[in-house]
């Protein structure tokens, strides 16, 4: 497993080296990758992976990205995914240019390809049922069966194949199959399917179609035909490059794509699988595909994150030939990075605890000077307002400290950030022996955090005025599954962690976050983490998302001081 300190080289790969190899021995002058999305879902982290390395290239060798829709099965496809995934691509900072394909394109070339192919005596219409034909293609131990309708003359295949595409027979009735070797050790050359009888309408062709290519038939090519140079694709197609290269050498092709394969990404307490994702939005799960708990690039988007930490993350994790698993805090540690840069600092207190100070004259208060970025200047600062009465976070005070505690107790001395050093003389209790007020006192020297005499306190805490704060709802994220690994396969429910959000309907937040900011770019809530309005904010009441927090929420919480 990678983790954040473990930085991987970044720039260079194994596809990388293969494409500049290309170029120097002129086996290409130019390079075309694709990065071809089934409009079946929202693109997720792994996608990303791909895309940045597809699109990547292309740019970094002067060459093109296509995006192509591998559209082949209409049951499952829909517009909104097909703008999603062009909206996500865009955010990614990605451009296609003309070069926007669809496997749909390709289906009069295709369905021509598959006459091809039977006339050639390479492809036959098979009428056994889908049970039948999966039991006769045999095991990775045993050789599969011939069908008994493999050695069906052209003539009789070529007639079936044509009333198949008139609609003659029902769905699932017949398909058209290419004739390899049912006993071949890959299981993908044993008489792959082609065509299925498919009587559904498709968005791009209408009701032309009553069969539709199979992914294997439509992908390579898809890639063919518009001269992919490099067909870069995840490990599992691996056994399916020798059909790929089948059908090459069998079809009157324009061109001849190499198919590399690089390993999927996969992250701890997440599932990066579309059918999984689809199946947590449509049994509600989640709020919905950008639920920022989502490994989706609209959930992650919502969640804060800048596309900057996406393609930083996407350097660090490499590009391998290996399957694995990457820590979870890797991403988080990227997006720190970025947003630790930009990030304006604010305050915000989550879980307020009410604060008096008692030699603090009541009244307007007075405003306080708070800077906006430690490390940059030019940020400028802001006027924060301070007065008798404050909210900190509720965890800053124990009435009973353990040794290493040094925030606020009972006779203890913190610093309140650009004010002033404040002790606790008294905690107020309800009745049911819950503290419900801090009585502090202040040092009027102190202000602006340091004591003329010298005198050191060991906690800084972040606070809010009580009058001037507003009212907000923060959500916290935590991972959406509780284990590393959770299961991809059935019963995933079982892996979903119930504390996936936590929502603080009371924290307060100082004003600069609340009228008229509602910005998409997320803030540092100082000792918090980051966070941004969620598009369910309202100017009365701010909705604010944890992005991430300051330190990994995947190891132990460690005692602040
Ligand atoms: P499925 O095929 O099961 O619907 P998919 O995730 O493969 O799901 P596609 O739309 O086919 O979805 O994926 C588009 C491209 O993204 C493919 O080229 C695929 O190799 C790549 N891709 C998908 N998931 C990952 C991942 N986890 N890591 C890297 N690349 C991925
Ligand atoms: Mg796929």
């Amino acid at each position: 497993m990678a983790t954040g300190e473990a930085i991987a080289e970044v720039g260079r790969d194994f596809i990388r080296d293969i494409v500049q190899a290309d170029l120097d021995g002129k086996r290409h002058s130019t390079v075309v990758t694709r990065f071809p999305p089934e409009p079946n879902g929202y693109l997720h982290i792994g996608h990303a992976k791909s895309i940045c390395l597809n699109f990547g290239i292309a740019e970094e060798f002067g060459g093109r990205c296509h995006l192509r829709f591998d559209d082949t099965n209409p049951t499952k496809e829909e517009q909104e995914y097909v703008d999603a995934i062009e909206a996500d691509v865009r955010w990614l900072g990605f451009d296609w240019g003309q070069n926007l394909f669809h496997a749909s394109d390709y289906f009069e070339r295709l369905y021509q390809w598959a006459e091809h192919l039977i006339r050639v005596g390479l492809a036959y219409v098979d009428d056994q049922s889908q049970d039948d034909m999966r039991t006769a293609r045999g095991t990775l131990t045993e050789p599969g069966r011939n069908s008994p309708f493999r050695d069906r003359t052209v003539e009789e295949n070529l007639d079936l194949f044509r009333r198949m595409n008139a609609g003659e027979f029902d769905n699932g009735a017949r398909v058209l199959r290419a004739k390899i070797d049912m006993a071949s050790g890959n299981i993908n050359l044993r008489d792959p399917v082609l065509y299925r009888i498919l009587k559904a309408p498709h968005p791009r062709t209408g009701t032309t179609w009553s069969i539709y290519p199979s992914y294997d038939f439509a992908h390579g090519q898809s890639d063919a035909i518009e001269g992919i140079t490099h067909s870069i694709c995840t490990l599992e197609f691996e056994d399916h490059r020798p059909l790929y290269d089948w059908f090459l050498a069998n079809l009157p092709v324009p061109s001849k794509p190499r198919q590399y394969e690089f390993a999927r990404l996969n992250i701890t307490y997440t599932v990066l699988s579309k059918r999984v994702l689809t199946t947590l939005v449509r049994d509600g799960h989640v709020k919905g595909w950008d639920d920022p708990r989502m490994p989706t690039l609209a959930g992650l988007r919502r969640r804060g994150v800048p596309p900057g930490a996406i393609h930083d993350f996407v350097k660090r994790i490499g590009v391998a030939k290996a399957n694995s698993v990457v820590d979870a805090n890797v991403l988080d540690f990227s997006i720190r990075e970025a947003l630790n840069k930009t990030a304006l600092r604010r305050m915000a207190v989550l879980r307020p605890l009410k604060v008096v100070i008692e030699n603090y004259p009541d009244g307007p208060g007075e405003e306080l000077d708070a800077v906006n970025h430690p490390n940059n200047p030019d940020a400028g600062s802001r006027e924060i307002k301070f007065g008798r009465e404050i909210y900190i976070e509720r965890e800053d005070f124990m009435e009973t400290p353990p040794k290493k505690f040094f925030r606020l107790s009972p006779g203890m001395e913190v610093r309140l950030r650009y004010a002033y050093f404040i002790t606790c003389r008294e905690a107020v209790k309800n009745a049911a022996g819950e503290v419900v007020e801090l009585r502090c006192t202040y040092d009027p020297a102190t202000r602006g955090g340091n004591a003329p005499d010298g005198r050191k306190v060991k906690a800084t805490i972040h606070w809010v005025s009580a009058r001037d704060s507003r009212p907000a709802e923060v959500r916290i994220y935590n991972p959406l599954f509780s284990k590393p690994y959770p299961t991809g396969g059935e019963g995933f429910t079982a892996d979903l962690n119930p504390q996936s959000l936590e929502v603080l309907g009371d924290a307060r937040v100082e004003p600069a976050l609340a009228a008229g900011s509602n910005s998409a770019e997320p803030v540092q809530f100082e000792r918090q983490g980051y966070f941004v309005h969620d598009p369910e904010s309202t100017p009365d009441r701010p909705v604010f998302n944890r992005t991430v927090g300051l330190r990994d929420t995947f190891a132990k919480e460690v005692t602040q001081s």
